[in-house]
């Protein structure tokens, strides 16, 4: 699916016209301005391989990569994998497919924090001889405790005086395995009583003897992120390191790690995380849904995450739009999910084929049509892009149309299919509503028309107008298919702010997949392929699914026409 995506992002994430940078780009401007990194831009996406990646982690690498394109540097990819407990190869692999996916090449520039191992590991011993780590004995539960609160400062452990020759003896030992897990630690020597608790003598190094993806049973001691991050950032040249704002205190140490080792030293920024109305983020709970089975995998196309999305059928280029529309921020606010929506349908406008498909379908019989009849219509590919074609449609005497588009008994507003009333079918002709057909319970299960062969393509000579147009299949070509129709998630337009003792769980939309095995699609989508995206005329835009076989397509609704994010704007 990946392969069609050639198309990439262009350097201009920002448009020319628009006078006012963010506050990022004002600095990097500045710092090329005083020359602080002799004109070079080059950052770095940073995830930990513990989850799949989200639209809040298509923000960060748009932003990362985007910058890179913008002012001629690089944009590494780097593995904080510090963490052997929580992380997999398999949460590697597909978040290198998602970020290529979405449009970034890190060339020959993808890093681990683990490449980084024995260089962090000689670092602590500089901190050691320079009296600035210490080997720690107390208890996790001490550590805490020792730390203090924001209104008191902490106080010193016991094992902060250690000599030097002690602690590297020590950490040599906790090093080769000496330890049991959680017996001991390597705590930088700080402050105890700095008002900014990370600098309270944060942790260095913690025992775990576990396997790690990629150095096995190497270590047992592992770097904790903010040891690790930062000098892996110096190491690899990082110009400006952008982070989210919870890291804001930890600007701090960043650079008291960087300042006292004597190392190249980037520029920490943070900025907003990006937050989505409907929309649930954090890691823990995405693998919550997908664990406890409420969703049907990471790339269920209700999840927030890059592959859903993908699945779903929202275009990459949609979400880079999108993304670079909600601009960069140095306090939290929660975007609209309509918004997003209102991206992928000005691409999807652009760039999907139209074609006919009806999802409940109704029989609709022409009972003056010729039996074995058929005739193709030519029907327009995109009126958005000429380029696109036309294609043939067939047109026989049995049809499906919506049921939407008929009512027996309908109000004063209802413009479609009705006994007695005329509508044009796209593409063919006028036909009217002369009887109904109906079940034992009264249900109508079948509409007899007629047709007026003098409005072949759309039109009547003696100038009658109808009030509708409508979609339809022929039934004798229909290909039946299933379509998954999706809604939010939740029930609540703002799942992580909850009533005390609520759960995110607890407001689970029931209907948020529904799932129709009868739809009729026209004959042309017997060979769509997975990942290809059409408009259903007059219902939406649909992608279709991987779960296609070449006796069964599987459609995903991705957006419906109606667009919610003119009506917020109008109203807001
Ligand atoms: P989560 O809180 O969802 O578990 P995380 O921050 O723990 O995410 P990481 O893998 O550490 O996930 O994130 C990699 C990068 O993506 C970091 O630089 C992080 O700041 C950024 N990032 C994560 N979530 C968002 C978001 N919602 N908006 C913008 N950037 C984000
Ligand atoms: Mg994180």
């Amino acid at each position: 699916m990946a392969e069609t995506e050639l198309e990439k992002p262009s350097a201009a994430g920002t448009d020319a016209s628009s006078p006012r940078l963010d506050f990022i780009r004002e600095l990097i401007e500045e710092h090329n301005r005083i020359g602080r990194f002799g004109q070079r831009v080059h950052t770095r996406f940073p995830p930990e391989p513990n989850g799949y990646l989200h639209l809040g982690h298509a923000k960060s690498i748009c932003l990362n990569f985007g910058l890179a394109l913008e002012y001629g540097g690089k944009a590494n990819m780097r593995f904080d994998d510090t963490n052997p407990v929580k992380e997999e190869q398999e949460y590697v692999d597909n978040i290198l497919a998602d970020v290529r996916w979405l449009g970034f090449d890190w060339e020959d520039r993808l890093f681990y924090a683990s490449d980084y191992f024995d260089q962090l590991y000689q670092w602590a011993i500089q901190l050691i001889k320079m009296g600035k780590a210490y080997v720690d004995d107390l208890t996790a539960d001490q550590i805490r405790e020792y730390r203090g609160t924001l209104t008191q400062p902490g106080k010193d452990s016991p094992f902060r005086n250690r000599s030097v020759e002690e602690n590297l003896a020590l950490f040599e030992q906790m090093k080769n395995g000496d330890f049991p897990d959680g017996s001991r630690v390597l705590r930088a020597r700080i402050d105890m009583a700095s008002p900014n608790i990370n600098l309270r003598d944060p942790v260095l190094y913690r025992i775990l003897h576990a396997e790690h993806h990629r150095t096995g049973d190497k270590w047992c001691i592992y770097p904790m992120y903010d040891w690790a991050h930062g000098q892996s950032d110096s190491l690899e040249g990082i110009t400006h390191s952008i982070c989210t704002l919870e890291f804001e205190d930890h600007r701090p140490l960043y650079e008291w790690f960087i300042d006292t080792l004597g190392i190249h030293k980037p520029q920490q920024i943070e900025f907003a995380r990006l937050n989505l109305t409907r929309t649930v983020m954090s890691k823990r709970k995405l693998i919550k849904l997908v664990q406890d089975n409420y969703v049907r995998g990471w790339d269920d196309p209700r999840m927030p995450t890059i592959s859903g999305a993908r699945r779903r059928g929202y275009p990459p280029a949609a979400i880079r739009e999108f993304v670079s529309a909600t601009g960069v921020a140095k306090s939290n606010g929660t975007v609209e999910y309509a918004m997003l929506e209102y991206y992928i349908r000005q691409d999807l406008n652009k760039t999907s084929p139209r074609v006919m498909a009806v999802i409940k379908p109704l029989k609709v019989v022409i009972t003056n049509y010729p039996e074995g009849q058929v005739e193709e219509f030519d029907a327009v590919n995109n009126p958005e892009d000429p380029s696109a074609g036309t294609r043939k449609v067939p047109f026989s005497k049995v049809l499906y149309i919506e049921q939407d588009d008929f009512m027996e008994n309908p109000p004063n507003k209802f413009f479609r299919l009705a006994p007695g009333r005329e509508v044009r079918l796209r593409y063919a002709y006028f036909i009217k509503c002369e009887n109904v057909v109906k079940d034992a319970d009264g249900n109508v299960t079948e509409v007899h028309c007629t047709y007026d062969p003098t409005t072949r393509g759309g039109d009547a000579p003696d100038g009658r107008k109808v009030k509708a147009t409508i979609h339809w299949v022929s039934a004798a070509h229909a290909v039946q298919s299933e379509v998954r129709l999706y809604e939010s998630l939740y029930t609540v337009e703002n799942p992580n702010d909850l009533p005390e003792g609520k759960e995110f769980t607890d407001f689970i939309n029931p209907n948020s997949l529904q799932v129709v095995s009868n739809a009729q699609v026209e004959p042309s989508l017997k060979t769509a392929q997975a990942g290809q995206r059409f408009q259903f005329e007059r219902l939406g835009y649909y992608c279709v699914d991987p779960d296609t076989t070449t006796s069964q397509l599987v459609f995903n609704r991705t957006v419906t026409l109606k667009d919610e994010w003119a009506k917020v704007q109008k109203n807001g």
